[in-house]
């Protein structure tokens, strides 16, 4: 049977992740209480805005919940989702789930450029563990990793800095990869569940 996969649905881009993960072999589930934290092997965190998001999080008493939660499960968050996961945030400073050893800082890229779309050359082990080939990546209003600790692996880089990182069970992309077809990112995700 396939996989049930949890999409932070409180608000951001929660759809197109459900449709990646459907199109990656998954069964996507919308989440928005706790209760629908115990039905689901993973979950992904989407991109939107992650102090609108840490504001729900905060008045539905969603923190704790999914601090638990990725204590035991897998977490994938991408660009606010990323945000959220970091044990830093910085620009400005704000609360997080600390998931992840990463300092962060949001709206990184400035205001005149602050979408783009970019080709990366991922690393070696994300090619051996989902295919080969080169990943477009859209990057919208995206945060970059400013510090990522040891125990942090870097799969792929834009311009020197991580963009697309694992530690243990958990992921974090600056980028957005429920906006291409590729799905090998999101298989990434699924084989670690
Ligand atoms: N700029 C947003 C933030 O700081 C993130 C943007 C995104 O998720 N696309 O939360």
């Amino acid at each position: 049977m396939a996989v049930r996969v949890g999409v932070l649905a409180l608000q951001g881009d929660f759809e197109a992740h459900s449709k990646s993960l459907l199109q990656a072999g998954a069964v996507p589930v919308e989440v928005r209480t706790r209760q629908q934290l115990e039905k689901i092997r993973g979950l992904i965190i989407p991109g939107g805005e992650s102090t609108t998001m840490l504001r729900l999080l905060n008045v539905l008493d969603l923190m704790g919940p999914l601090r638990d939660f990725g204590s035991q499960k897998p977490i994938f968050g991408t660009c606010a989702g990323a945000i959220l996961l970091a044990n830093q945030v910085l620009n400005p400073v704000q609360e997080s789930l600390e998931l992840m050893d990463l300092t962060v800082q949001r709206n990184a890229y400035g205001r005149q450029i602050d979408s783009r779309v970019a080709v990366l050359e991922p690393d070696a082990t994300f090619e051996q563990r989902v295919g080969a080939g080169k990943l477009e990546a859209v990057f919208i209003r995206a945060p970059i990793i400013r510090r990522a600790g040891e125990n942090v692996t870097v799969l792929a880089e834009y311009e020197g800095d991580p963009v697309l990182v694992e530690q243990g069970m958990h992921m974090a992309a600056t980028f957005h990869p429920e906006l291409t077809a590729d799905s090998r990112v999101h298989r990434l995700f699924l084989s670690k569940l």
